[in-house]
């Protein structure tokens, strides 16, 4: 008996080699190819005859074959050409490279064509048009009605994927039961699931397509929610082994803070106090901070690691990369310099040999070697969270006994969806930038003004009064970066070493160069050394060269906008004038439009709101993050869905906490949950 559970390789229809590349796809059982949703529709719905066939219509024609034949191209490929007609005309149809058609579309078989119509020497025709032969009762699936289009791999199409759904849906939907309680759907007027998964595939009309993606999107929501609230309720359970004294350690936190070579901003002091209050009490504490890039996170991190120094606990800040690791280590070393207080680095290239335990231990992922002991841990704080995955952070906690946990993002990440996707967190926000910091300056430049950029950037680096200093970033080309990547980038660094800047010095930074390189790179651009420092997009996080004003980003428009910010969050660190630089070939002024939102916009979470409106959430988090949920349909920016959802999570969990009443809708629950291991 075939079960949503059986692997896909049981259905006769797909043999090993599909299956192995739907495996891309993270299809392994029927169960995931029935999950496997569309993410639009091609509206095929309209049926015309030939005769009435405009230009430009997207439509659907039936007819018969009436003529067809292989021709050679002068650069020896094939195309098909064929005839079909109907009963009012006939239409002249072509394809390419797909020799195969001739056998299969012989003279006199019934098809459908839909696609866009053509003309073609004053005559309409087809362009390799969607075909379906049209069998005594079958059903049309690729024409004629809404035709959904998925995410393909290579060697897997939409078509392919499309005519395996057909043929298992009408069976297999029947077999997904029911996870939510009937007064939950009347409630939020949602369709079944069984429904919901037929309908996404081959919706009657638009209106049914929008129900059910709104069942599905109810669906992502409520199962992340209820994980993070169950987490949340599981978390409060625990008693922290490291009890915080607040009070007595007070005026010791008031001398630190009033040593600071600045004065906190209010955002600042807002969240120490969040922090504090949080150490003070016997759970432990669980909050994100989130801060646009040099909002000044460090500092406040630097108290929180003080405060568990005076109360004789360990502490660990752990970054994604060595550069910032090593950064943070100076950072906070020189603030704990005059306090005795212990600091030291772990990374993979270096680790601390000395007898004195540490007090802080400042690393990246070397922090969760298994040789890493931290006898007394009672604060663990992660930079760049997103960057790492939860089940990293159970590994630092478990080296503890229930230490507190704050988290730290530069990600702008709008206010909503961050209550939405880290839901068990406490959120602190500082929204403010320290004082006497201006805008940073930020244009749009079109291609005929690059020539002027440069040497606008010239003049910039060159008046020896300002002593300015410019990154260069390389358009985004992939999401981590490969050696493509960093091809690229070196590419346009001798560019511009030898035809744009060749009396400059140019340096340039990419993941490859390993650590010692790195290094030299960054210090000879805070010397001055280096007048420009040419990067691939990866160095957005966290590097700061107060020194450096001008930032040139090439290919913006690859790139998010609150990614953007972030690159120009790199420049502007001190009290001068700073420039972003947005270098785009683009004319669609759409895409122009789109970034002269940097122009006007300064804050990052009101630009990540744009790019969740116009690009969607892949954008804001990728894809291929840890400890990211991968939304396939939900809409993060859908206020009255999420709305909607918290209330349905509240009402089951306030009765049934555990779900075990409800079993399938646990398990669903359980796979957004798994990751988070509890800390005893
Ligand atoms: P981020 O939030 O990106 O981690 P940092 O902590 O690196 O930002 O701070 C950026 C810069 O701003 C640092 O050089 C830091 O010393 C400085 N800074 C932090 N807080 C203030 C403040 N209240 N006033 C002035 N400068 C500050
Ligand atoms: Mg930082």
């Amino acid at each position: 008996m075939l079960e949503l559970s059986t692997p896909v390789t049981q259905l006769r229809m797909i043999g090993v080699a599909y299956a192995s590349r739907l495996k891309r796809l993270n299809i392994n059982t029927v169960g995931d190819l029935l999950y496997h949703l569309p993410y639009r529709y091609e509206d095929y719905t309209i049926l015309s005859k030939i005769q009435d066939l405009q230009e430009g219509e997207t439509v659907t024609v039936k007819g018969v074959i009436t003529a067809i034949r292989n021709v050679y191209t002068k650069g020896g490929k094939q195309i098909q050409k064929a005839t079909v007609t109907d009963d009012s005309g006939e239409i002249q149809v072509v394809w390419y490279n797909q020799p195969f058609l001739t056998a299969v579309l012989k003279i006199g078989t019934s098809i459908t064509l839909a696609g866009q119509v053509k003309e073609y020497h004053s005559s309409v025709s087809f362009e390799s048009p969607e075909y379906e032969i049209i069998k005594p009762d079958s059903i049309l699936i690729h024409s004629g009605r809404l035709v959904p289009i998925y995410p393909e791999t290579e060697g897997v199409s939409s078509k392919w994927i499309r005519s395996r759904i057909a043929s298992i849906l009408f069976k297999f939907s029947p077999k997904i039961d029911e996870f939510f309680p009937d007064y939950l759907l009347k409630q939020n007027n949602l369709m079944s699931e069984k429904d919901a998964i037929a309908t996404i595939h081959f919706p009657q009309n638009l209106q049914a397509a929008t129900d059910a993606r709104k069942r599905i999107s109810f669906d992502e929501l409520f199962f992340i929610l209820c994980a993070a609230t169950i987490r949340r309720r599981q978390w409060k359970r625990n008693i922290t082994g490291s009890l915080f004294l607040i009070a007595p350690y007070i005026q010791q936190i008031n001398t630190f803070i009033s040593r600071l070579p600045f004065k906190l901003t209010s955002d600042q002091h807002a969240a120490v106090d969040d922090i504090l209050n949080d150490l003070g009490k016997n759970k432990p504490m669980n909050r994100l901070l989130e801060g646009d890039v040099g909002s000044g996170k460090t500092v406040v991190a630097a108290i929180a690691l003080y405060m568990a120094h005076c109360n004789g606990y360990q502490s660990v800040l752990m970054s994604p990369t060595e550069i910032l690791a090593q950064q943070h280590f100076q950072t906070i070393s020189t603030l704990m310099k005059s306090f005795n207080v212990q600091v030291g680095l772990v990374t993979g290239q270096k680790k601390v040999q000395s007898d004195k335990p540490l007090d802080i231990a400042v690393g990246t992922h070397a922090l969760l070697s298994e040789k890493m002991h931290f006898p007394k841990l009672g604060l663990i704080i992660i930079d760049e969270q997103q960057r790492f995955g939860v089940e990293q952070r159970s590994i630092l906690r478990q080296k503890g006994n229930n230490p507190h946990l704050l988290v730290m993002t530069a990600t702008p990440i709008p206010r909503t969806v961050a209550l939405t996707l880290y839901a068990d967190l406490d959120l602190s926000v500082i929204e403010e930038m320290p004082k006497g910091r201006l805008k940073v300056k930020t244009w749009v430049v079109p291609p005929e003004k690059r020539d002027a950029a440069y040497f606008w950037i010239r003049k910039q680096v060159m008046n020896s009064r300002m002593k300015q200093q410019a990154f260069i970033v390389c358009p985004f080309i992939e999401e981590s970066e490969t050696l493509t990547t960093v091809k690229a980038a070196t590419t346009e660094y001798m560019r511009l070493k030898n035809n744009i800047y060749p009396d400059l010095n140019l340096g340039i930074l990419h993941g490859r160069l390993n650590q010692k390189e790195k290094q030299k790179v960054l210090d000879d651009f805070k010397t001055g050394k280096i007048h420009i420092l040419v990067t691939t997009p990866v160095v957005e996080v966290g590097i700061d060269i107060p020194s450096a004003s001008i930032m040139m980003i090439e290919g913006a428009e690859r790139f998010g906008l609150a990614q953007l910010h972030q690159l120009r969050g790199r420049v502007g660190r001190d009290q001068n004038q700073s420039y972003c630089l947005l270098f785009t070939d683009e004319i669609n002024p759409n895409i122009i439009e789109r970034l002269k939102l940097l122009e006007t916009i300064y804050s990052g979470p009101k630009l990540a709101e744009y790019d969740l409106k116009i690009r969607g959430a892949g954008e804001l988090f990728g894809t291929k993050q840890h400890g990211q949920m991968f939304l396939k349909v939900a809409d993060l920016s859908d206020h009255k869905l999420i709305e909607c959802v918290k209330k349905g999570v509240e009402t089951i969990i306030s009765f049934d906490p555990d779900l075990s009443s409800f079993h399938l809708l646990r398990e669903k629950v359980q796979k957004y949950t798994i990751q988070q291991v509890s800390p005893d």
